[in-house]
């Protein structure tokens, strides 16, 4: 996405064919005089009544500067414009017009002042210029728009690199999109290891990938079990970004599974094409270091992808087996379905010995439980950590990508208890499912006193208007970020 920064409004105004106007109710007033009563003749104009009384979303007026024609999309929020809902109101906009519209497109925030909110509406413009059709034979002379540029108005320096930032993050969630977004049949651990050494050269972090070797001679034995079916060896990717003055290290981890069949505890065929996905964690945590890398924050942050398959073999693990892992502690594999505890197990147990981290933060799309507890508005956020709970909430709230905390009471370890071996993997109660499953991985962080799981099944992958049906949404990258950018140094 190219910016074309212009340092007024008339230069704007001469260069594209259509406006675009985010806005909300209490711009209203400034948006009718700066932009419709320059732009749109009076005989077409509406009252400001009429026009502050707008239901929305979508508005289109015509109007001319200079002798051209200028389409003006307007696009009204009735609540106040913050970080949250201008990403939204920009993604939607974005994806409206990319196929409605021609010619040159110009943004217009003005009179917006705060950085973080034109951060956002730039994430959410180029993350809305996404394009779905991976696969699809594009004829290239079809496109109605230039994509790949944007025109606005910026005289503040500072403004202009918060628009640069947001460019930045929006192409980093269009990578992450597309990693979920690809088949099972299009990736594997080494191709997503492939993807984090081509990030990490382009934009100088480093990358060590422990391959089937490294992850026996290690003892990595719960991520290899899940693998065990799987004609892909299993990888653990790790990518780190160190900035020199950063003073807190923080590891992410990312549940990889490339799809979850979910082994010889087979899932029904009902929306088992939506399987993909089940590596969000493991791609939002990998694109994080890349963004930090691109906007060289001060942070050391480290992000590990346990990453394989889950698939149905005659060497598949098989319900009952008594496994090992890498903290040393024996698993009763009582549903092979609740494969992602296992390999997570094991990625927490290193990340913590191997980086011993002051923060460590996992991301998975774990449990179908968390969406009947909370559904597809928020991710479940588990942690004993009132202080990171607190933190990790306000990033949410602020960038819309929400967590909501659920309980990790001791109890509910009892559920876990095996009679075989060290701990079973699936709760012998029918309820408190991401409960259990927030309490498995506990029992592998080896006490860590800052340490939070966010379940992000409902999240990471829903409808959310690139398509009929459900696709990448990127969580995570905004909301680390965000994080990262208040409490990681
Ligand atoms: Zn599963």
């Amino acid at each position: 996405m190219k910016l074309h920064a212009l340092s007024s409004p008339e230069e704007l105004l001469e260069k594209i064919d259509v406006l675009c106007v985010p806005s909300s109710k209490e711009k209203a007033e400034i948006i009718y005089k700066d932009v419709l009563t320059r732009l749109v003749h009076e005989d077409t104009l509406p009252s400001f009544a009429d026009f502050s009384s707008l239901k929305g979303p979508f508005t289109v007026f015509y109007g001319h500067w200079k002798g051209h024609k200028i389409k003006v999309v307007y696009y009204t929020d009735n609540g106040q414009l913050t970080e949250a809902s201008m990403y939204s109101l920009a993604k939607k906009m974005a994806i409206k017009i990319k196929s409605d519209c021609q010619g040159n497109i110009g943004l217009w925030l003005q009179p917006i002042e705060q950085e973080e909110v034109v951060q956002s509406a730039f994430a959410g413009w180029t993350a809305g210029h996404y394009d779905l059709g991976l696969y699809k034979h594009h004829d290239k002379n079809n496109g109605k728009q230039n994509a790949a540029e944007v025109f606005t108005y910026i005289s503040d320096e500072s403004i202009l690199q918060a628009a640069q930032t947001g460019i930045s993050v929006g192409i980093v969630q269009r990578e992450v999109m597309n990693l979920v977004n690809a088949p099972s049949n299009q990736k594997s651990p080494a191709s997503l290891g492939a993807w984090a050494s081509r990030s990490a050269a382009q934009f100088n972090y480093t990358v060590t990938i422990l391959d089937k070797e490294n992850l026996t001679a290690l003892g990595m034995d719960a991520l290899l079990a899940v693998n065990r079916g799987s004609e892909h060896p299993a990888k653990c990717i790790i990518t780190q970004y160190s900035h020199p003055e950063a003073t807190k290290k923080v590891v992410l981890v990312g549940k990889g599974v490339l799809f979850d069949t979910g082994g010889i505890s087979m899932k029904g065929p009902r929306n088992l094409h939506h399987m993909k996905s089940d590596m969000a964690g493991a791609a939002a945590v990998l694109g994080t270091v890349e963004a930090c890398a691109r906007l060289k924050l001060k942070v050391h942050v480290t992000a590990i992808a346990p990453t394989t398959d889950n698939s149905v073999d005659r060497l598949s693990i098989n319900p009952g087996d008594v496994i090992s892992s890498f903290a040393g502690k024996t698993i009763e594999v009582i549903d092979t379905d609740a494969e992602g505890r296992l390999v997570l197990a094991d990625a927490l147990a290193y990340g913590i010995k191997e980086y011993q981290p002051d923060v460590i933060i996992d991301l998975a799309t774990l449990t179908g439980s968390i969406i009947g507890a909370i559904g597809m508005q928020a991710a479940g956020l588990f942690s004993k950590n009132d202080q990171l709970i607190e933190s990790l909430r306000s990033a949410g709230t602020a960038t819309g990508e929400r967590l909501w905390p659920m309980p990790m009471y001791d109890e509910y370890h009892e559920d876990m208890q095996s009679d075989i071996a060290d701990i079973r993997n699936l709760s012998d109660k029918p309820y408190a499912g991401s409960v259990t499953a927030a309490k498995f991985l506990e029992y592998f962080t080896d006490k860590h006193t800052s340490w939070a799981h966010l379940d992000i099944a409902g999240v990471g992958f829903q409808p959310n208007g690139f398509g009929k049906g459900h696709c990448a949404t990127a969580y995570g990258v905004r909301l680390l970020l965000k994080w990262l950018t208040a409490n990681g140094n």
